[in-house]
C-alpha cells in the first residue's frame, strides 16, 4: 500500500482536481515546471540510452501544453519576470534542466507555439560532449541485468560526493569510453547547437553549475567557481550573462543561497512543490519553486500540488487521520 497508496490519490486527483481548478482561477500566481529529457517515441525510450525516470514523450510534452494554454495561462521565461507582469493573469513558466540535445525535440514544439522555456545547462557536459554520470549507471547495470532497485540505491550512494569521486568511481566501474554518448538520445547539447539557439527570442539559458554539482557538497570557494566557470561559457556561447540557475537535484542551504546571490543570479530554481505568488518581492536573488514532471500523466501534473499538496503528502495525513480517528473511536 506504501508505494501504490499515493499512486491512487494521484489517480483520483487527476480526476477530480482539474474539475475543481475550473471553479478556481489560479490569477496572479505562477506555476513552474521543471523537465529534463524527451523521446521522440517509446521505441527510443525502450531503447535504455538514458534513465527513463525523468523523462517522456513529445506526445506528453504536446498534452500538457495544449491543457496549460486551453486553460488561458500564459507561458513566460525568466526575464519577464524583471518586467511588470499583467494583474488577474494565470502564468506557467517550463524550465528543461541538464542540456540534453534531446531538448531539441521541445524547441520544435515551442516554436510552433510560440512560448518561450529555460534551459538549464551542465555546461562542463557541454564542453566535452561528456555523458550525464546517472545515465552511465542505468545504461551500463541495465545492460548488465541489475534490478532497477540497485540502479537507484547506486545513483542514490553517490549524490552526497563530489563530481571528482563521482568521475573517477564512474571511469573505475565502467572505463573511461563509458563518458562518450551512445547517440542523440543520451547526448548533450554542443557548443555550436547552444550558440544557435540563444538566437531565438523563446529560448532562454540558464546555470545548471559546471560540473552538475550539488552544491550543498561543496565549499564557498568551490561553489563560486562552479558558478563562475559555466556562467564563463554561456557567456562566450550567448553573449548573454545568465540572470537564473536551476540548483542541480534541487539541492540548496544558506551558503549556496548567499553565494548564489553575490554571484549575481536574480532567480534560483528549486524542486520545491509550490506554486508562486506574483507579484515577487524585491529582492536581489528569488527562489522560484518548481513542479517535477517525472510522472505519466502530465497533463494533470501539479494538481494536487496547486492546492498546496502532493500525492505523497496527501497520502501520509490521511493515514494519520484515519490512524487519529481510529483512536479516538476507541
Ligand atoms: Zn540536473
Amino acid at each position: 500500500m506504501e508505494k501504490y497508496g499515493p499512486r491512487l490519490i494521484e489517480e483520483f486527483g487527476s480526476l477530480v482536481i482539474p474539475l475543481l481548478l475550473d471553479f478556481k482561477n489560479e490569477n496572479d500566481q505562477l506555476l513552474v515546471f521543471c523537465f529534463h529529457g524527451l523521446f521522440d517515441t517509446k521505441k527510443q525510450k525502450d531503447l535504455n540510452y538514458i534513465d527513463p525516470q525523468k523523462n517522456m514523450t513529445v506526445r506528453q510534452f504536446v498534452d500538457f501544453i495544449e491543457y496549460f494554454l486551453k486553460n488561458k495561462y500564459k507561458f513566460i521565461k525568466p526575464e519577464d519576470l524583471l518586467g511588470d507582469l499583467k494583474n488577474d493573469q494565470q502564468y506557467a513558466m517550463i524550465t528543461f534542466d541538464d542540456g540534453y540535445f534531446n531538448n531539441m525535440l521541445a524547441i520544435n514544439i515551442l516554436n510552433d507555439y510560440k512560448i518561450p522555456a529555460v534551459f538549464f545547462i551542465s555546461t562542463k557536459n557541454v564542453n566535452e560532449n561528456k555523458s550525464f554520470w546517472w545515465d552511465i549507471i542505468y545504461k551500463f547495470r541495465i545492460k548488465q541485468g541489475s534490478s532497477i532497485e540497485a540502479i537507484r540505491n547506486e545513483q542514490r550512494s553517490l549524490k552526497s560526493f563530489k563530481y571528482a569521486y563521482i568521475d573517477n568511481y564512474i571511469a573505475q566501474n565502467f572505463g573511461i569510453e563509458a563518458f562518450k554518448p551512445w547517440s542523440d538520445i543520451d547526448r548533450p547539447f554542443s557548443e555550436s547547437e547552444i550558440k544557435n539557439l540563444s538566437k531565438s527570442p523563446y529560448i532562454s539559458f540558464g546555470n545548471h553549475t559546471h560540473n552538475h554539482s550539488i552544491l550543498t557538497n561543496y565549499d564557498k570557494e568551490e561553489i563560486k567557481e562552479e558558478l563562475r566557470e559555466s556562467n564563463k561559457i554561456l557567456f562566450d556561447l550567448t553573449g548573454t550573462l545568465p540572470i537564473s540557475i536551476a540548483f542541480p537535484n534541487g539541492n540548496y542551504n544558506k551558503l549556496v543561497v548567499e553565494v548564489t546571490e553575490e554571484a549575481g543570479f536574480r532567480y534560483a530554481f528549486t524542486t520545491d512543490s509550490q506554486k508562486i505568488l506574483l507579484p515577487l518581492k524585491q529582492e536581489n536573488l528569488i527562489c522560484l519553486n518548481r513542479f517535477m514532471t517525472n510522472t505519466s500523466k502530465i497533463k494533470k501534473f501539479g494538481s494536487f500540488c496547486r492546492f498546496g499538496y502532493n500525492p505523497e503528502l496527501f497520502y501520509n495525513d490521511l493515514k494519520e487521520k484515519i490512524k487519529a480517528g481510529r483512536l479516538n473511536g476507541k
